[in-house]
């Protein structure tokens, strides 16, 4: 850092505009570290909007550490189908686990005990406990990331190793050790409503005057990016199995992507698509089904961090509920009233929505 910071002023900037510009969010409202420790899960690698109806979902329904802890794994993911990376819902529920048997049901206070929490790494850990416990930790997450590196030009690619670095000691020296909670907070703000990835709004920002990329006139070279490799193209026939009133449902593996959650039989196909023979025969031979198809429906997209998923639904009729296969750990065949009831990815809802199986089947 080769810059001269007058540190009171920035703090005093910086805490008297989020005392005046904080959003209203229910974590913040009545504050208590459960509130916090619920939506920083949820927060990780999600926006607040999408959070939002979760967190309120969840609080309502599970007030306390207790509720989360008493959850099994199949109901927590069911609450959380449709907000991704559904490891963070085990996690959670295991972490709570931990908290209730382990620290009395309080969120441990040392940083040591914190991260021995399922689902909790340093930045988590950081958060919760400056937040909530007011603890002189600095936390450095992505809108954190793009403020420092546009105030002090950061010049390395932002996701990288060297860049958090050079932007950890820079918020260590930054944080205010008297107000660490809402330091941070209004840290995060900025850079979520202020600093913005897309046109920053300098002109009204509380720490524009201590900032090099506005005084160089250079706020769109930072932060550093190096553009990101395209996604892989994935193709999947999706079969909507259908027996009288009775869909056929599987779980999938307990481990990789989407683990434990529920769905519609699938497979992974190519670009130019399969022949019917070749979709029929997976029907017949390796799920041990017999019937037809009825329809191929347009596919369905639906992006993943890595994936951009194509999903061509295929509705097919079959002769029984009988079925032979050995590669899912779990199956049912359900009504359509009942699919609510499974913790169902948000690719293959969108699925059951487009083709109006919840409400018709
Ligand atoms: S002046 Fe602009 S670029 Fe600098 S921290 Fe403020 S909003 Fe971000």
């Amino acid at each position: 850092m080769n810059q001269i910071i007058n540190i009171n002023s920035f703090h005093k900037n910086l805490l008297s505009w989020f005392d005046n510009h904080a959003r209203i969010l229910p974590w913040r409202q009545n504050p208590h570290w459960y509130k916090t420790y619920l939506s920083e899960f949820m927060l990780q690698q999600t926006q607040v909007d999408q959070v939002l109806p979760y967190f309120l979902k969840f609080y309502h329904k599970y007030p306390d550490i207790y509720a989360l802890a008493n959850l099994e794994e199949q109901e927590i993911l069911r609450q959380w189908a449709g907000l991704g990376y559904y490891s963070r819902a085990r996690n959670l529920r295991k972490a709570s686990i931990k908290i209730v048997k382990n620290f009395n049901g309080n969120f441990p206070e040392t940083i040591k005990d914190a991260l021995t929490l399922p689902g909790i790494g340093i930045y988590t850990a950081h958060a919760i406990l400056s937040i909530a416990f007011n603890k002189p930790y600095a936390v450095v997450d992505g809108n954190v990331k793009r403020v420092i590196s546009r105030l002090f030009t950061i010049n390395e690619e932002i996701t990288s190793i060297k860049a958090l670095k050079k932007i950890t000691p820079i918020c260590d020296f930054l944080l205010n050790k008297k107000y660490p909670s809402k330091h941070n907070e209004a840290l995060m703000e900025l850079g979520a409503t202020t600093c913005t990835p897309i046109n920053p709004d300098c002109q009204s920002c509380p720490v524009n005057l201590f900032c090099k990329a506005n005084q160089d006139n250079a706020v769109h070279l930072f932060p550093v990016r190096i553009p990101r490799k395209a996604k892989r193209n994935v193709f999947y026939y999706t079969f909507i199995i259908k027996h009288n009133e009775y869909f056929l449902l599987i779980k999938r593996e307990a481990k990789g992507l989407l683990a434990s959650m529920w769905e519609f039989p699938s497979l992974e196909g190519i670009e130019k698509g399969y022949s019917q023979k070749k979709l029929l025969k997976f029907i017949t031979n390796d799920l041990g089904i017999n019937g037809k198809i009825d329809h191929i429906y347009k596919s369905i997209k639906h992006q993943y961090t890595h994936l951009s998923a194509s999903y061509t639904p295929v509705k097919i009729t079959a002769d029984s509920k009988k079925q032979t296969f050995e590669m899912f750990p779990d199956w049912k065949w359900i009504k359509p009233g009942e699919l609510s009831q499974y913790p169902i990815h948000t690719a293959h809802k969108k699925i059951t929505r487009n083709l109006e199986i919840e409400t018709k089947g």
